[in-house]
């Protein structure tokens, strides 16, 4: 089976290839569903090898946003679009705006943001050809950075899975990695550092590292060694599939909660954490915070309540990880079917 079939078999409702000659854009626009409310996620520019791969992205990221915008509680679908190229060579505002004209022939089915390639002044130029589109900087009246309320959101389910392994929710003393101290793990490790935690960073990008070990005075090892440290908590904060077989069997930590999307190489991972006694967090439970920050610009932003439910997703991941015990299932499994659940009700409810 070709990978255009599979377009079939996730359950999207729509996907759009879109392009424009003058401006050289190339665009894929998936919407995994809409039952809940537009489809909200962001535009990804990245210089996909082929087509194919490009596709593949944003069917599986789209379907990702469906879970991670149903567990947080928001009123919202799951979409993903890709941008064919390099950020760095091939983003003019004429291509995004080309790009705008594209999301707005959506008519509101799709909702756009940044993501990995884009920023809020990219959105802010997408923005000049649809409505459709949210995540502007604070100057412009925006939400601005989403990192920072991704961190909390982590923070916040580090909490709820702290509570759940030791029963106790106090992070004062545990050790902590974190894999990445970009722009989410530089916020989390500000928070584990206010909670009195032990820090020990990893990062490919040593600037980065430096940064942390100068301001919050944290320890660093090399990328690879991050799975030997005996830690607490593990926080993937860089790439998806760290958690795998080469890696877990090398986990020396009793919770695995971090913002990076699609944690898991697939979901025989999930099932090897429980064999290992590891809690995990689902990721894209914890790494909500981002989107509900974002969701919070269609309807008059403010900082304060957006930080308030954000916090929320302790509650929420304490939830599933409560089922997950409950019916002896992984939690990764507990959170896509929680998810599931809320988007069945709704459509039930049609
Ligand atoms: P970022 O690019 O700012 O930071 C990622 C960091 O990871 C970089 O410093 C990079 O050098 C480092 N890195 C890359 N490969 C590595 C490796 N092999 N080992 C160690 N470090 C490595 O990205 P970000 O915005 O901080 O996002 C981090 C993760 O969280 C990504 O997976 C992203 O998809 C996910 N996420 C981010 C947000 C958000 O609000 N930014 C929201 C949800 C999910």
């Amino acid at each position: 089976m070709g990978v255009t079939s599979s377009v079939f078999e996730l359950g999207h409702t729509h996907v759009l290839f879109g392009a424009d000659e003058r401006t050289g854009l190339r665009t894929i626009i998936a919407v995994h569903s809409t039952v809940l409310g537009p489809a909200l996620g962001g535009t990804r520019f990245y210089p996909y090898d082929s087509v194919d791969a490009a596709l593949t992205d944003a069917l599986r990221l789209s379907r990702g946003m469906t879970y991670k915008n149903a567990a947080a509680g928001l009123e919202l679908g799951g979409g993903k679009a890709v941008i064919i190229g390099d950020p760095h060579k091939d983003k003019t505002p004429d291509l995004l705006r080309a790009y705008g004209r594209v999301v707005e022939n959506l008519d509101g089915l799709y909702v756009t943001a940044e993501d990995v390639g884009t920023s809020t002044d990219d959105v802010a130029i997408i923005r000049e050809t649809t409505r459709h589109a949210v995540g502007l900087s604070i100057d412009r009246g925006g939400s601005g950075d989403p990192s920072p309320f991704t961190a909390l959101g982590v923070f916040s389910g580090m909490l709820a899975a702290a509570k759940h392994a030791w029963g106790s929710e106090e992070l004062h003393g545990r050790t902590v990695t974190v894999q990445g101290v970009g722009k989410v793990g530089y916020h989390l490790v500000d928070y584990l550092t206010d909670a009195g935690c032990e820090i020990v960073v990893t990062d490919v990008y040593q600037p980065a590292v430096d940064k942390v070990v100068e301001e919050f005075g944290v320890k660093a090892v090399s990328p690879d060694e991050i799975y030997d440290v005996d830690a607490d908590i593990y926080a993937p904060c860089a790439l998806g599939a760290t958690l795998n077989p080469d890696t877990i069997p090398r986990l020396r930590c009793g919770v695995v909660c971090g913002s990076a999307n699609n944690q898991l190489a697939t979901d025989a991972d999930a099932e090897a954490l429980v064999e290992r006694g590891i809690l995990y967090a689902p990721d894209f439970v914890v790494n909500a915070g981002g989107v509900i920050n974002v969701s919070q610009e269609r309807r008059g932003y403010d900082r304060n309540r957006s930080a308030e439910k954000v916090r929320k997703l302790k509650e929420a991941t304490a939830r599933i990880l409560e089922v997950a015990s409950e019916q002896g299932i992984n939690p990764h499994r507990a959170a896509v079917q929680l998810a599931e659940a809320r988007i069945q009700a709704a459509q039930d409810a049609r």
